[in-house]
């Protein structure tokens, strides 16, 4: 781990939590979250905000918003900024406060002809390649961008390579067209992508240091090129770390829907969060054995 006592001086880290309330939180949410507080606690003058990402409202329940704050409550991960509650949450935190904000930024998106209309499914032929990734075939039409059931696509080729510094893995130059292609910005009903409002939140919230899963690092080079296209000068000098995933035993990532490993089930059953604060003392090459997200606090400040 690169993580140093200068890179921790060098500017407080303010980051955030961001968990999207479509199921029960697990393991792998709880390590993040865990890690995110960890590296902004030991940053002199860090401070730290929960975001709640709720624009999906389908998926959306009150029950998984509830089990966020339960979560972070089980954990001892505090925050500076942020919801309280769900009532506060739906008062004065929900993503729908912003869409005006993310629909202005597709709109200068627009204007710079950085975005085309795409009538492709999942099933379209030749729309994808076997990765998942889009063919770019509707570049081209020149669709009309508001018809109903069109998505917003980034024309990924028109934009340069980002570079990202991740504070373990290092400096990374990636291609949109090459990590992730024509990302959707807008989704076909209308509602701003991922990659847009998370986006446009973290620019909006100050954020200069943002953890997430490996499997997001597609998102972060997307996000990068959208920052200069949209003269987002906190992104682009946001500082990153992309952590592994963890695997549940049969090796497949954990995913909310399954529910039996979720953190609400282990504080049913009174188990403490022991062994999340010990996977993240392993990632930060601590081996002594912790029992407290305090140990946890100690322990780091003594390796770094
Ligand atoms: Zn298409």
């Amino acid at each position: 781990m690169l993580v140093t006592a200068s890179l921790l001086a060098s500017q407080p880290f303010r980051s955030r939590i961001a968990p999207t309330p479509s199921g029960f939180l697990h393991r792998g949410n709880a390590f993040s979250f865990v890690l995110t507080w960890l590296l902004t606690r030991s940053s002199a003058g860090g401070s730290l905000h929960l975001r709640i990402d709720d624009l999906d409202a389908e998926r959306i329940r009150p029950e998984y918003i509830q089990d966020i704050f339960e979560t972070l409550e089980w954990l001892g991960v505090d925050y500076d900024s942020g919801p309280r509650s769900v009532q506060d949450f739906d008062k004065n935190w929900s993503q729908k406060r912003r869409v005006e904000a993310y629909t202005q930024a597709l709109a200068r998106l627009r204007e710079q002809r950085l975005v085309f209309a795409c009538e492709c499914s999942r099933r379209t032929v030749g729309a994808f390649t076997e990765q998942g990734l889009y063919t770019g075939i509707c570049r081209t039409k020149e669709l009309l961008f508001d018809e109903p059931n069109y998505a917003w696509r980034f024309r990924s080729e028109s934009s340069a390579e980002s570079h990202l510094v991740d504070i373990v893995q290092g400096e990374m130059r990636l291609h949109s067209t090459d990590v992730i292609g024509d990302a959707v910005l807008r989704r076909k009903d209308g509602i701003p992508a991922y990659h847009i409002a998370s986006l446009v939140d973290d620019e909006l919230d100050g954020i200069n240091f943002i953890v997430r899963g490996q499997d997001l690092l597609p998102s972060s080079v997307v996000q990068q090129a959208l920052a200069r296209h949209l003269g987002y000068e906190h992104f682009l000098r946001v500082a990153f770390l992309h952590h592994p995933l963890l695997l549940d035993g049969a090796s497949q990532k954990l995913s909310k829907s399954k529910g039996a490993d979720s953190l609400k089930a282990m504080r049913e059953n009174a188990q403490t969060p022991h062994e999340i604060y010990q996977s993240v003392a392993l990632f930060c090459g601590i081996s002594a054995p912790i029992r407290t997200i305090t140990e946890l606090l100690n322990a780091f400040a003594s390796k770094v």
